[in-house]
């Protein structure tokens, strides 16, 4: 069952959105038909990731995009940090076509936390101000982030000391360190136990409600999806088409563990799953 098109999946209205001067202000990120191919490094052949992607993102909205593993997630990540350029279409980012990382705009953070083991708490966190010109106290700012995600007291441990939930609050303040517009969340919360993981998103949930920036969050997790996201947006299996969108309006602040009870949640998350199983059963 798909939710009713929206405007991103109405073709004559992203033909509007191609000229800059007509962009909603409110536009952040925008994809406009995109496609990609990789070759394969052993057989040379193409691998056709993702076909035909159309997505608007809002400026400070929240989006959530869900699909089968394979399906093409992590490329669009890719193609909106300028990391990968599509094989076809363009993306914007603030009405400006991305051409290569723009580290200081957006923020990209993994599943994995990418910490460097020699570098203490407050040190690693410190390499996220690198790419930040602004004329800032970065001690008191790194000591700041240290606050907004926990880890006071924890400055001067190295990241073996810590736990793989801390370790991530880590990269997490790191991604926020130089106060990016755009957050890019490859299933940032993914690798860690079922408790830990509320943790996270409870504190993600309430950083971003703070600071309300405008994020991307790739994630395998439904429950995930609908409690952090304003939209989420459903992939089809590989190539990677925009399958479906619902928009969630659960009010917020948003309290994770209440949320999770309500049937409003429950219906949801039957009729998004219903989605992608489909997607994983029969899309391929
Ligand atoms: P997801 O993040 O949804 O699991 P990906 O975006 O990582 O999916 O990958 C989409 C498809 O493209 C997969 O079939 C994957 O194997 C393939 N792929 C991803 N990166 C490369 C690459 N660098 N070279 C070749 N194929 C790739
Ligand atoms: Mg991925």
């Amino acid at each position: 069952m798909s939710a009713p098109p929206t405007d991103s999946a109405n073709p004559s209205k992203l033909a509007d959105s191609r000229d800059s001067s007509d962009r909603r202000p409110s536009e952040k990120i925008s994809l406009r038909g995109i496609s990609h191919w990789y070759r394969d490094p052993r057989s040379a052949k193409l691998v056709h990731a993702v076909e035909s992607f159309d997505l608007t993102v809002a400026d400070r909205e929240f989006i959530s995009i869900v699909g089968p593993s394979g399906c093409g997630k992590t490329t669009l990540l890719s193609m909106i940090s300028g990391l990968i350029r599509p094989s076809r279409g363009a993306v914007d980012v603030d009405g400006t076509p991305v051409d290569g990382l723009r580290p200081g705009l957006m923020g990209y953070m993994f599943a994995r936390d990418s910490l460097l083991p020699w570098r203490k708490v407050a040190k690693n966190i410190r390499l996220g101000l690198e790419f930040d010109k602004r004329d800032i106290d970065r001690d008191r700012r790194v000591e700041e982030l240290v606050a907004t995600v926990g880890l006071t007291g924890f400055e001067d441990h190295y990241p073996d000391q810590l736990s793989h939930g801390m370790r991530q609050r880590v990269a997490l303040a790191r991604t926020l360190a130089g106060d990016p517009e755009v957050l890019l969340m490859d299933e940032p919360f993914g690798a860690l136990d079922a408790q830990t993981r509320t943790l996270m998103q409870e504190e993600f949930v309430r950083i971003w409600e703070a600071h309300q920036k405008t994020v991307v969050f790739v994630t395998h997790d439904i429950d995930e999806a609908l409690a952090l996201s304003d939209r989420v947006i459903v992939m089809s299996a590989r190539p990677g088409r925009l399958q479906a969108e619902y928009v969630i309006e659960f009010p917020r602040p948003r309290n994770i563990e209440e949320l999770h009870g309500t049937p409003e949640f429950q219906a949801l998350r039957r009729r998004i799953w219903h989605e992608l199983r489909n997607q994983v059963e029969h899309g391929s």
